[in-house]
């Protein structure tokens, strides 16, 4: 079948009747959302025979998983055995509880343990579909941790030859979309290769199709059933009946500045690495209108982020020099930290997290023009400079005056990082004792992540709290199942990803948690709607 044929300029609307409503449009399973756990669920019901109908609300497939470098948290899956790492559900759940507790229910953090290795299988039943192992570590200190990490991660895909409209269409990389330039020539990689690799599997079942631009904007229920939902295209709105049910997998509300200010207390959302109007809680809020009980809304997939001159932000990870002070000229947690750790430390020292009260990342001359660290999103630094996030100064007293930090006070967290840095012990945070912090030292001597601040010129770059999006949704079961406030499920209704309240709760355990975890929930989704 040819691809084309399954995109939306060729949906015919058909009119059905249904239980006394007029439809648009009908399928088995309508899918709303095209991430790594949208797509999933909708080719485990293509899969089995269901007519699977995704609508999503941008011009693109992907969402935030596009962006991603699409790690995937699935302990015990076959992948990791092809690549040595003798993983298994057991030492998965040792170290998920030792690290999110009794923060969720048991019930669901086993759901996603004992079928993450049979999502992976059945995934990788479709010749479009394939993992590898890639060494990314844990992050966190417990029983059970991999300290070379034990994620998988979607091979390459090699450009097709010509012209394909799903392929086309996968949303380009975050630093591509940012800059304004076109995706990149040559093969998808990370999280544009599972979203490629995931749309051609679905298409190959004959039983997907896909709408761009078509937005969930309410559910239809009928008698407290899910039999439905609304959707925005083109200016019309469809009636889209659902015969089997609706899986919601629209992401969170990261992009929407009036909720984050509601439910989290920040400023807005600007700072987030989310596509740029794409989440903004369509699916919660409709979920919440039909019943549906949400939890865990204060929280986020946190991360530092370099903020630029635009006003957004760009997640930081893996730095290999310089320090973060506050306001006070002081250190305040281990940089080194894996991101979502210290986005944690940011919220609890208040630093980072508005316009009043930057983190400034601060860093000797020894790195040139680069910034010694990974940023997802380039930065340029003469355009830094300009907007007076980017600060240089042949002293540190000059530095401390440019950003207004007490120059006794720099001097002095300079002086005493320094004295660690010589000795290789970070006496007040520790910085380089977990394999975490050294998997990405560069320096010399005994503590590879303690390198000296002592060569002029020095710099400070503004760090703000990020985030990779928001954690907290609807509430669900171990089948993925919408929950009301009594803890009954919406017939009809599933949810998985962002869009649903998050199985590991206030943390982020390791890399993959949040595409693996929506992918197994909304593969739990598909098998229980194809019952
Ligand atoms: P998304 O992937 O954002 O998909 C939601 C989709 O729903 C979007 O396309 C959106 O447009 C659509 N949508 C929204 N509203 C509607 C509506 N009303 N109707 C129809 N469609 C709608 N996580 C990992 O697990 N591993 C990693 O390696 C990793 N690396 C990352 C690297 C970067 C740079 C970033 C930014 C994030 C990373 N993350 C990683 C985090 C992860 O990408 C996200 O948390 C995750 O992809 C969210 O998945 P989702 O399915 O909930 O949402």
């Amino acid at each position: 079948m040819a691809n084309t044929a399954h995109t939306e300029h060729s949906t015919e609307h058909s009119t059905g009747h249904s239980t006394g409503h007029s439809w648009d449009e009908e399928c088995d399973v309508l899918v709303v959302g095209s991430g790594g756990g949208a797509l999933t669920g909708a080719y485990g019901t293509a899969a089995r025979g269901l007519d699977t109908l995704v609508v999503e609300k941008t011009g693109h497939f992907g969402g935030t998983t596009a962006y991603a470098g699409a790690g995937l948290w699935l302990p015990g899956n076959q992948a990791q055995a092809r690549g040595g790492v003798e993983d298994s559900a057991e030492l998965g759940r040792a170290y998920f509880r030792a690290v999110v507790g009794d923060a969720t229910e048991h019930a669901l953090q086993d759901a996603y343990l004992d079928h993450a290795a049979a999502t992976v299988a059945f995934l990788e039943d479709s010749p479009h579909v394939r993992f590898e192992y890639r060494p990314f570590p844990d992050y966190f200190a417990a029983p059970g941790r991999f300290d070379l990490g034990r994620a998988v991660f979607p091979v390459d895909l090699p450009a097709p030859g010509a012209p394909h409209a799903l392929v086309d269409a996968v949303r380009p990389p975050a630093w591509a979309e940012r800059l304004g330039l076109p995706a990149p020539e040559g093969p998808l990689t990370d999280g544009r290769a599972l979203i490629a690799r995931l749309l051609l599997a679905l298409d190959s079942t004959g039983n997907g199709r896909t709408r761009l631009r078509t937005a969930l904007t309410r559910l239809i229920t009928e008698d407290g059933t899910v039999v439905g939902a609304e959707a925005e295209h083109d200016g019309r709105t469809l009636r889209i009946r659902a015969r089997r049910g609706v899986l919601l997998a629209a992401g969170g509300f990261e992009a929407n500045a009036e909720l984050r200010r509601a439910w989290q207390r920040l400023p807005g959302a600007d700072w987030t690495m989310g596509a740029p109007g794409a989440n903004t809680g369509d699916a919660i809020s409709a979920a919440a209108g039909a019943g549906a009980a949400v939890g865990q809304l204060d929280e986020s997939w946190w991360c530092p982020s370099l903020r630029f001159p635009d006003g957004s932000a760009a997640f930081t990870l893996g730095l290999h020099g310089g320090i973060f002070v506050d306001g006070s000229g002081r250190r305040f947690a281990n940089e080194s930290l894996p991101y979502d750790r210290m986005g944690r430390r940011m919220l609890a020292a208040k630093a980072g997290t508005s316009h009043d009260n930057p983190v400034w990342w601060v860093f000797d001359g020894r790195f040139g023009d680069e910034l010694p660290g990974i940023t997802v999103v380039p930065a340029d630094r003469a355009a830094f400079t300009e907007a007076g996030l980017w600060r240089t100064a042949d002293t540190l007293a000059g530095l401390a005056e440019q950003i207004g930090v007490d120059a006794e006070a720099l001097s002095g967290t300079v002086q005493t990082f320094n004295g660690h840095a010589e000795h290789g012990v970070d006496a007040d945070f520790q910085r380089g004792e977990d394999p975490y912090d050294r998997f990405f030292g560069q320096g010399e001597g005994t503590n590879p992540c303690l390198v000296p601040i002592e060569k002029g010129p020095f710099h400070a770059v503004q760090i703000v709290l990020g985030d990779l999006g928001t954690k907290g949704g609807v509430r669900t079961d171990a089948d993925a199942r919408v929950l009301r406030e009594d803890g009954t499920a919406i017939p009809g209704l599933y949810a998985a990803g962002n869009t649903a309240a998050s199985v590991s709760g206030p943390c982020y355990p390791g890399p993959g948690v949040p595409i693996g975890s929506a992918m197994v929930f909304a593969h739990l989704a598909a098998a229980h709607m194809a019952g």
